[in-house]
């Protein structure tokens, strides 16, 4: 039976993305050799990380005087690095669920952080708005798409000091104006490439502020200079994250990419508000269009696990919602067909009918 793969990250990557690789996995640019099994400093892979980073560029229509970077250590080591590299004495972070927390838990570490807002309250359920960003920090952190929660900040926002966004779960899933942000970055596991690539874009002229000493890996600078070659770069996934990118070129590029996301996400929320049995579970408005979550409304709760089954029985793999939130988690990155939104939104009517 087919599987329609909601996994929230690691999660569904383009056939192409797949395919490209475990072939070159097999025989990497016609070398006789696996791409697992070269060197980093081949020419071959050289012309692959070059390609992926002036794709990068121009997918996200990236301005002059910003870099690309492709590092290891995850978006959790960023939560780290950021204030190592930006923060003299003050950041600000909105807090909009788990990983804005955990941000912020690591920016404590090199100052003082000024929290603007938070939605803790209600299991951060909507975005804060009308918040106030103090002018004398460093710079502003949001997280623009909240994979647990199922929230998301859609709008590129207008911000005093340099605006630093974890777009780890929304990255390329719509045009971003990227002139408005001094950094995003993100794991590249949710819509990209295989876990063990994070990507930073980095507006060049924001670094260089800090008065301490940065070790040599944790300093951006260091591996701008040499192109994200200074150390051994994850060359598997950042050979599979150029195939997404070719892949996202071939199909129409983001804007092609964000309508076929709004009409997927369109066709699950017009179901969950109007099938009797369940209820979103965050503000209309601030609705994520890659994590979809839902829940059983409170007279049906005890059905919970049996539409767990029934839509496992189905085909649907990775819809339980976070152990945080619970209920039904469906996540709508890029590679999603709008066939497995259909196939979901079929099993949830059917599931009514029978209810
Ligand atoms: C998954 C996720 C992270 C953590 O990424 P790692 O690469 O596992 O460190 C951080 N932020 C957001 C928004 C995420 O979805």
């Amino acid at each position: 039976m087919k599987k329609h793969n909601f996994y929230a990250g690691p999660s569904i990557l383009p056939q192409y993305t797949i395919e490209n690789t475990a072939a070159a996995i097999k025989d990497f640019a016609g070398m006789g050799l696996s791409l697992m099994e070269i060197s980093h400093r081949s020419k071959q892979f050289v012309a692959v990380m070059d390609e992926a980073q002036a794709l990068f560029k121009e997918l996200l229509d990236i301005p002059e005087g910003y870099s690309v970077v492709f590092l290891g250590g995850g978006a959790s080591t960023q939560f780290a690095m950021i204030p190592y590299n930006l923060m003299n004495k003050k950041s600000a972070y909105l807090n909009t669920g788990a990983w804005a927390k955990k941000a912020i838990k690591e920016a404590k570490l090199f100052g003082e952080v000024d929290v603007v807002a938070t939605s803790e309250k209600t299991t951060f359920n909507y975005i804060p708005k009308g918040y106030t960003i103090p002018t004398d920090a460093d710079y502003f952190h949001i997280t623009t798409n909240n994979t647990i929660y199922g929230t998301e900040i859609r709008k590129d926002i207008d911000c005093p000091i340099p605006l630093v966004a974890d777009m780890s779960s929304d990255i390329f899933s719509r045009p971003v104006d990227v002139s408005k942000y001094a950094m995003i970055y993100g794991g590249a596991q949710k819509n990209l490439a295989p876990a063990g690539v994070t990507f930073i874009i980095v507006k060049n002229d924001i670094l260089g502020k800090v008065d301490r000493a940065i070790p040599t890996m944790l300093n951006y600078q260091t591996h701008i200079d040499k192109g994200s070659m200074f150390n051994t770069p994850p060359v598997v996934p950042v050979y599979a994250a150029l195939q997404t990118l070719k892949w996202l070129k071939d199909n129409g590029g983001i804007a092609a990419m964000e309508k076929k996301n709004i009409e997927k996400a369109r066709l699950l929320y017009d179901e969950i508000d109007r099938n009797k049995l369940f209820v979103g579970t965050v503000a209309e408005e601030d609705r994520s269009l890659m994590n979809i979550c839902f829940i059983m409304k409170e007279e049906y709760k005890d059905l919970e696990a049996d539409f767990f089954d029934f839509a496992t029985s189905k085909g649907m793999v990775g819809i339980k919602g976070h152990r945080s939130v619970g209920g039904f988690r469906a996540s709508t990155y890029n590679a999603l067909p709008k066939e497995s939104v259909g196939a979901l939104v079929a099993a949830m009517k059917e599931f009514e009918n029978s209810h």
